[in-house]
């Protein structure tokens, strides 16, 4: 590669395409993002979104989105629009947006070609005999007293089954492959199967649907993919994916599924169905819950796409399981909120602070640096007045060894203001501080001081009358092991569920310039960590999420790897 060329990810998905793109086996790529709607999309959907897409740009091909819809008692239409939307956030654009479903009178005519081959035919066992027969890893299946059933009586029975003839679990289609092979996909799997349900996107046209794995393949094969990108459980299916694909004669360049590694990440559940169980059981307030691993969720406790796609770049594509320290994402955000969050000051657990020299209803206006590792993001003023908020943890009326911060007779600087002396505390009946009282020194203006003397804490402040009130939500992990499937015997993963995640601090304070601050804005509050307006915030009420603190010990976790 010349040196000038961006650097690209190269990984084995990356090696195989360009093997084809270089052998001519395909002339362009084209991927998919097929997500069931039947939930939320996570971060491991995400995973999967950036590899499917990224393919796609930097090999100047196309990435479709399609709804794997083949299971419509569970999806639903607010899914389907809450996957646009979240794929759209992440910042790709789909060539074409597909359902499964309007592949079905394509799918159902396949059916017809593989009974009529003699490969496939209609099996009037129950599920339980299906599966009695099915045999195990260790021993072979017996074959369906049905697999022998003449083609015509197939098809005629098939055609009942689609004009809704009969009930639920009745009869199924199934492909005639090998009872005895020694992969269990292959044995004569379920190909269609009796549902007399509506369907979010078809209506209630079909009372028979198709199977994940006889479906899939046919709709890759119909929007040309040329690699059918999945997770590492489906490796046992690629048998039977490529089976079908052959005897529906489809043409070639046939479709490859690759199976790659799905993410885990730790203190992290990610399957829809325990996702869905919060969201059920109110263990979170929805999917877009600001402690869900959902791409919403994510997106609400004040992640940014950037973030979420140099997570994925990093963390890379690999052939093995294995678990992704959550630090990781957390990091990555960070580096990129450092270098966009405008900083604000807010005061989350306020203590009064009263410059006693300071002169009754003056007001001064400091100028303070929005970003500092960003000069073009220029400056903001914030308000100086006699009586002002800070940290409660800002003060110690006992202050620990190497305590810097206010403390009886210590002197501090309340940052781009001035140095203040604490001169005395003011304590309720019940012993505890209500307010700290100070002297400023005017020689101090801006933070420093004329005579060069040193201080060795810089606290943030507010102006009490001109601080703005808020809410701000603390979140924990939602999980309290790293590995959510560590459970005790006889205990299920809820066991590991974090009873206390959410911290809600109701008398906040922030500084004026967030008066107007709008849903999703983030921003950097000083000395405290990354914060983003909440959708609550609503007819005047600020509502913060705290998105990440502002110590990272990912980068310290990596200095140590690097040793
Ligand atoms: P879940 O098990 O959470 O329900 P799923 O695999 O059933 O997930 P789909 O909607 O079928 O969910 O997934 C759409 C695509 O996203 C699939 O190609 C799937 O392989 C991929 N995907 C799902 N989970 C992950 C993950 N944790 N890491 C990487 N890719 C994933
Ligand atoms: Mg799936």
């Amino acid at each position: 590669m010349a040196s000038n060329e961006p650097a690209i990810n190269q990984d084995f998905i990356r090696e195989i395409v360009v093997g084809d793109l270089e052998s001519g086996k395909h002339t362009t790529v084209v991927t998919r993002f097929p997500p069931e709607p039947n939930g939320y999309l996570h971060i491991g959907h995400a995973k999967s979104i950036c590899l499917n897409f990224g393919i796609a740009a930097q090999f100047g091909g196309q990435c479709n989105l399609r709804f794997d819809d083949t299971n419509p008692t569970k999806e639903e239409q607010e899914y389907i629009d809450a996957i646009e939307a979240d794929v759209r956030w992440l910042g790709f654009e789909w060539a074409g947006l597909y359902f499964a479903s309007d592949y079905f009178e394509q799918m159902y005519a396949w059916g017809e070609k593989l009974i009529g081959k003699g490969k496939a035919y209609v099996c009037d066992c129950t599920a339980d005999e299906v599966r009695e027969r099915r045999g195990t890893l260790t021993e072979p299946g017996r074959p369906c007293p049905h697999g022998h059933r003449p083609a015509s009586e197939s098809m005629d029975l098939f055609r009942r089954m689609r004009a809704g003839e009969f009930p639920d679990g009745a009869r199924t289609l199934r492909a005639k492959i090998d009872m005895a092979s020694g992969n269990i996909n292959m044995r004569d799997p379920v190909i269609y199967r009796i549902l007399h349900a509506p369907h979010p996107h078809a209506g209630d046209k079909w009372c028979l649907y198709p199977m994940y794995d006889y479906a899939h393949p046919l709709e890759d094969a119909i929007e040309h993919i040329t690699h059918s990108i999945c997770t590492l459980e489906f490796e046992d299916h690629r048998p039977f994916y490529d089976w079908v694909i052959d005897e529906c004669e489809l043409p070639e360049p046939h479709p490859q599924q690759i199976e790659f590694a799905r993410l885990n990440l730790t203190y992290t559940v990610m399957s829809k169905r325990k996702l869905l169980q919060l969201v059920q059981e109110g263990m979170v307030s929805g999917w877009d819950d600001p402690r869900m691993p959902t791409i919403s969720g994510l997106r609400r406790r004040g992640f940014t796409p950037e973030a979420i796609r140099d997570f994925a770049d990093r963390i890379g594509v690999a052939k093995r399981d294995s678990m992704v320290d959550v630090q990781l994402l957390e990091h990555c955000l960070r580096e990129d909120l450092n270098r966009r969050a405008l900083r604000k000051f807010a005061v989350l657990r306020p203590l009064k602070l009263v410059v006693e020299n300071y002169p009754e209803g003056q007001v001064e206006e400091f100028e303070v640096p929005n970003n500092p590792e960003d000069p073009a993001a220029g400056t903001r003023t914030v308000p100086f007045s006699r009586e002002l908020w800070i940290e409660h943890d800002d003060f110690r009326e006992t202050p620990p060894p190497k305590y810097y911060r206010l403390s009886p007779g210590n002197e501090v600087r309340l940052r781009s203001a001035y140095f203040v002396r604490c001169t005395s505390v003011v304590k309720d009946v019940a012993g505890n501080v209500v307010e700290v009282r100070c002297a400023y020194d005017p020689a101090t203006r801006g933070g420093a001081a004329l005579d060069g003397r040193k201080v060795q804490a810089t606290m943030h402040w507010l102006s009490a009358a001109h601080a703005v009130p808020a809410e701000v939500r603390l979140y924990d992990r939602l999980l309290t092991r790293p590995d959510p499937g560590d459970v005790e015997e006889g205990q299920d993963w809820k066991a590991n569920i974090n009873q206390s995640s959410l911290e809600v601090l109701g008398g906040c304070w922030v500084e004026p310039s967030l008066a107007d601050a709008k849903p999703e804005e983030r921003f950097q509050f000083e000395r405290l960590g990354y914060f983003c307006v909440d959708a609550d915030s609503v007819g005047g009420k600020l509502v913060f999420n705290r998105t990440v603190t502002l110590r990272d010990t990912w980068a310290k976790i990596e200095q140590k790897q690097k040793r």
